[in-house]
This record gives structure tokens, sequence and C-alpha cells, in this order.
């Protein structure tokens, strides 16, 4: 926990509260629900979330060798299993800590946006285990493109509200979110997805996800023995960067790593007013976004830029303030792969270790498999999620594409049913 950080939710020169005056007496609210309840623990409030953890969430998830992955870089490559969190990803850490902090609040309602919809997901299962009522924002370019967790939100009993101004995916669903709250601030608490909007959220985001490199640091002590040299993330908001970066912050001989989604080129078109990426730390510069200051992509005007990523988790102009201001200490190094590396990599960790990622994990391997010598003789990738979500989108994205190590799906044709599934035979 993080009782002494500056009060005022800096990080250097990132992060505040860039918020309409409607949003003030919510925020203040939350500061002090946070301030008592997280980093004070008042009502054994982290108790009964750590509890909730293990028995809702199947926490500790467990720190694995790779022992493929460990022989083809000749070091020990170690996974930590967020994919075997409840629900397939790390998202449900931050999802249950603030639906039960909303609890603690006297609050009634539940809203949250999603982009890759894995946090929806996340927000719906903690609701309805939790007995909350709860509402999402989606773009509609996200329900498209990520069906299966559309239908999973439905199940679990969340209402799904459809976003469609902008590109419609995730920084739009967030302005929306944003706004509900500011017309609905007495009953309802809005449970932000990663490590951004205004303070307390990434401070508290962080805390909840620490879990992740508290649980990591104890593990690796135990299997071998010393600190890891690296610790490799993908960062798309960066919660689960930060959550696998937190407990070894403090100790400089651990290098850590954040991997973004370089997209088809680093190049922008500032014309279209269009990033074909998501690299927000290597590439951005300063600005507000979401009640932040952090590193944004925008162009020359500062207006925000779009960006594109095949990971729709990864697909978003800002990044957490926190992360930013690391990137500017230099304590954290980012990175960044683009999409035929992450595709490649995502066949490669399922080929040789029979671990289906996410498409935003997949990232942070390919960052590996370019860079097998920046990671030193011991490194820890966090396994944000697991791939199910992304089938579809992976085997159109491997069509279109010469990879290396692509499998054959010529099996449908064998039956008549079109290589690409269900889109083909429509
Ligand atoms: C949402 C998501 C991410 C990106 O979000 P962060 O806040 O950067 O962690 C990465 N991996 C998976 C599996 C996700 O669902």
């Amino acid at each position: 926990m993080s009782t002494d950080e500056p009060a005022d939710g800096s990080f250097g020169q990132y992060g505040g509260q860039y918020v309409p005056e409607v949003l003030m007496p919510a925020i203040e609210e939350l500061e002090d629900a946070y301030r008592r309840y997280v980093l004070d623990n008042e009502d054994g409030f982290m108790d009964e979330f750590r509890q909730r953890l293990a028995d809702f969430g199947g926490r500790p998830t467990p720190l694995q060798r790779a022992d493929r992955l460990s022989d083809r870089y000749d070091t020990d490559v170690y996974l930590k299993r967020e994919d075997l969190l409840h629900g397939g990803a790390h998202k449900l850490n931050n999802a249950l800590g603030q639906v039960l902090l909303a609890k603690y609040m006297g609050k009634e309602r539940i809203i949250a946006e999603t982009g890759a919809g894995q946090h929806g997901t996340a927000t719906a299962m903690a609701a309805a285990y939790l007995d909350m009522p709860c509402e999402i924002y989606m773009g509609e370019t996200d329900i498209a493109r990520q069906r299966p967790n559309v239908f999973r939100m439905r199940i679990n009993g969340a209402e799904v509200n459809p976003v469609t101004v902008g590109r419609g995916t995730l920084k739009e669903a967030i302005s929306e979110t944003m706004r509900d709250w500011a017309t609905n601030v007495e009953d309802t608490h809005y449970v932000i997805g990663s490590i951004v909007g205004p303070h307390p959220f990434p401070s508290m985001v962080r805390d909840f996800q620490s879990v992740i490199s508290e649980e990591a640091l104890e593990q690796i002590r135990e299997k071998a023995g010393r600190l890891p040299d690296s610790v490799v993330a993908c960062a798309g908001g960066g919660s689960n960067t930060m959550g696998a970066f937190h407990h070894f912050v403090a100790d400089d001989d651990v290098d850590l790593f954040a991997v973004e989604a370089g997209g088809s080129s680093l190049t922008v078109d500032e014309e279209e007013g269009v990033a074909p990426n998501s690299a927000s730390l290597s590439t951005g510069n300063e600005g507000v976004l979401h009640g932040a200051r952090t590193k944004l992509l925008q162009d020359g005007d500062g207006q925000i830029m779009e960006s594109h990523s095949v990971s729709a988790g990864l697909d978003y102009s800002g990044v957490g303030p926190e992360l930013a201001h690391l990137v500017e200490e230099g304590r954290v190094t980012p990175v960044n792969v683009d999409d035929d590396a992450a595709l490649e990599a995502f066949h490669r960790l399922s080929q040789d270790e029979g671990i289906i990622p996410a498409l935003e994990t997949a990232h942070a391997f390919a960052f590996l498999e370019e860079n097998p010598d920046a990671v030193g003789d011991l490194t820890i990738v966090n396994v944000s999620g697991r791939g199910d979500k992304d089938l579809e989108t992976v085997i159109e994205e491997t069509a279109k594409r010469d990879l290396d190590v692509s499998p054959d799906m010529s099996v449908f044709e064998q039956v008549g049913a079109g290589h690409l599934g269900r889109g083909e035979r429509e």
C-alpha cells in the first residue's frame, strides 16, 4: 500500500484530477473511502477483499516455469498465470475490489466501461456475485469484435449500452460512462477498468492489482531463490503492468518492461487524426485525457488521435499516469511490438506451452522473442489473460498474413464449412 504518495494523486508531472465540477463530490467521496477502507483497512475491508479474491477468484494464481520458452531463449522464463484467475484475466482483481468498495460506501448501482469486454465481463461477474445492478458502456466497434464477452456480460445479468460516437471504442465508452456518473453520483459507483482516470482511481486500481507482484515476489523467491532480472507485461491502460511491477519497483536490479501495441506502424497520419498503433508511452506526449494528465497519442494541435491495435484491450490513446511517470524517470522501459509479431507470439505460446494467451498478453511474449537478451537470466512474464475471446479475430487476422507459425485450418474445408467458420457460412 502506498500511504506515502502525494495526497493530490500526482505522479511527478502526471496524474491529478481534471474533472468537471459536478464530479468533484463523487471524487472526494471516493478519495475518502479509498483512504479509509483500502489504505487503512477500516471495517476489515481489505481482509474481506483478500478472502473473496481467494474464494471466488481462485487466488493465488500460479507462477509457472515455461520450459520450452526457457530453452528457446536460454533464460529462465516464469509465467504469472493471471489467465487462470476467474474470468480469464487479471481484471477481476480490480473489479471485485471496486464493487466491494461500492458496497461499503452504500452505493446501489454499478456502471463501467469496457474495451475488449474483459473489464465489463469482470465487473458483471463481480456485480452478480455481490448482488449489485450493473450497466456496461461499450463502443459499437468493440461489441462487434468481442461478441463472446458481450454474451458473458448479458448472461451475468448486466445491461450493455452501445456507444456509437467516434470510432466506437474504449475512449468513447469511458467518456459516456463519466457522463452517466456525473448525473447519478448519489447512488452510483463507476468502476474504472485500468490505472487511468482522475485520482484516486490510478492508485486504487494499482493497489487492487498489486496482488499480482505481491504473490510473484514470494513465489519467485520460493522457486528460484532470488529476485528476477526482469518483469515483462503488456500495457494498454497499464493495470496488469503496474500490478505486476508494483512490488518490484523499489528494487533497481529488477528491469521492468512495459510492452505496448506497435499496431501496424509507429508512423502517424496526422491528416487522418489516426495513429496506427497504441504506443502512447513510446510515441505519445503530455496532455489531459479522462481526468488525468498523462502521455497521449495526440496531433500537433493537441487533438487526441484514435489508436489502433489488433488487440482490443490495448487499443487506447492514453496510459496510466503512474506508468507514464515511471517511464519518465527511467524506471520502466517502454517497448513495443507490431500486430504481426503479437499474432506470431500468440501461436507460438499456444503450440509450445499449451497456453492460448489473450492477444494483449501475446505482445509481452513477442517482445521476448524479439529481445531475448534484454531480459537477463531470469524473467517473469505476466500472462494477463487467456485468448478464448480472441479466437475469431486470430483466425481471421492470421489468414490475412504469412506468419511463421500459423496453424492450418483446412479441417473446415474438409467438412465444407469454410475455413473462417461462422463469418463465411453466413
Ligand atoms: C484489459 C487487458 C489488458 C490491458 O489492460 P491493462 O490495464 O493495460 O492491463 C491486457 N491484457 C488483458 C488480458 C486484458 O484483458
